[in-house]
């Protein structure tokens, strides 16, 4: 049984592969996290991954969220990222606002007693009309991505993109405000166009069966820069060998996706994960001619998806038993 695992571990990266133990995948995944000047791109993503990894899908019957009376202390200040790309979010959720003259593109919604401070609110505080919101993407149906998506539904009237209506429909308690009507099941491949901008979505089943990933360009003082959204990162789904090749080959083919796309920029829903909200706060300080501190570059991207690749291996040997170190 161990041995088929072990013969299949193909190494999405150049360079020889990694000993497939436990112990070497786990290296491969951490040394994966260095960044420019010694300071790791990802150490956020190694951590939830590689070192505290989370077992196990959360059950359609979980309790409702809790509505924490102090939780507009996790709020952080809305940001404009780039030039038409605006972040809303708290220490651990991210949500992006695309930009058009035809109105927004919203890209994941918070958590449900957050949407209405931290979108809705940071949208006015940053001078922008949430009624403008056409069309909402869902990476995924988790809460933090789909807590606001009633409320963009119902007040807003915007369209609602995600593959996880089964999961969103399946909740017993996720939706104390009201639970969103099925709309648009996205393709693979499929373009979520608003005036000028798009997006082009990729079905990458895995972390849920419904997680989608999206490419799309932003403008940075003028310049285009390609980005990979990443839509499902971390291990809370069944942890058997079949749901860790399927996380595997999703991020496998996203990673190969954002290569052919020329992506030097990647983002997701949880800022921990590519540092996004202390990357935005290094915004402020920027001089002419320095990188955007999101635009880490085509390798840093490739790097991001093997901390997955690698951690995600080392985490289906564990579950297999296998892999010990000679
Ligand atoms: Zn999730």
């Amino acid at each position: 049984m161990a041995f088929a695992a072990l013969t299949c571990a193909a190494n999405a990266q150049s360079g020889p592969p990694t000993p497939d133990t436990i112990e070497a995948h786990l290296a491969a995944g951490k040394n994966a996290a260095g960044g420019r000047d010694n300071t790791p791109d990802f150490y956020g993503l190694v951590t939830a991954i590689c070192v505290a990894p989370l077992h196990g899908a959360p059950a359609p019957d979980a309790p409702a969220p809790v509505e924490d009376p102090n939780r507009k202390a996790t709020y952080l200040e809305p940001k404009q990222a780039f030039d038409d790309v605006y972040w809303m979010g708290t220490r651990s959720v991210s949500a992006w606002l695309l930009t058009s003259s035809d109105g927004y593109i919203l890209y994941d919604t918070a958590n449900v007693y957050d949407a209405e401070d931290v979108l809705v609110g940071g949208m006015k505080k940053l001078g922008l009309d949430p009624a403008k919101v056409r069309t909402v993407i869902v990476s995924h149906g988790h809460r933090g991505e789909s807590g606001g998506v009633y409320l963009f539904q119902s007040r807003y009237g915007a369209r609602i993109v995600t593959a996880d209506w089964d999961l969103i429909e399946g909740s017993v308690h996720g939706y104390p405000t009201g639970k969103p009507r099925r709309d648009i099941t996205p393709t693979d491949g499929m373009k979520i166009t608003v005036g000028e901008r798009s997006v082009t979505l990729y079905l990458t089943p895995g972390h849920t069966p419904g997680t989608i990933s999206g490419i799309f360009q932003v403008h940075d003082r003028g310049q285009p820069l390609t980005v990979v959204y990443s839509g499902g990162t971390e291990f809370n789904f069944p942890n058997d060998v079949a749901h860790f090749d399927q996380y595997l080959a999703s991020e496998r083919r996203l990673a190969a996706i954002a290569k052919e796309a020329g992506a030097t920029v990647i983002i997701n829903n949880q800022s921990q994960f590519n540092g996004a909200a202390d990357r935005l706060r290094m915004l402020a300080d920027r001089r002419a001619g320095e990188r955007h501190p999101l635009d880490v570059g085509a390798d840093a991207v490739a790097r991001y998806f093997k901390i997955e690749d690698e951690c995600a291996q080392a985490q289906q040997l564990k579950i297999m038993g296998a892999g010990k170190s000679q």
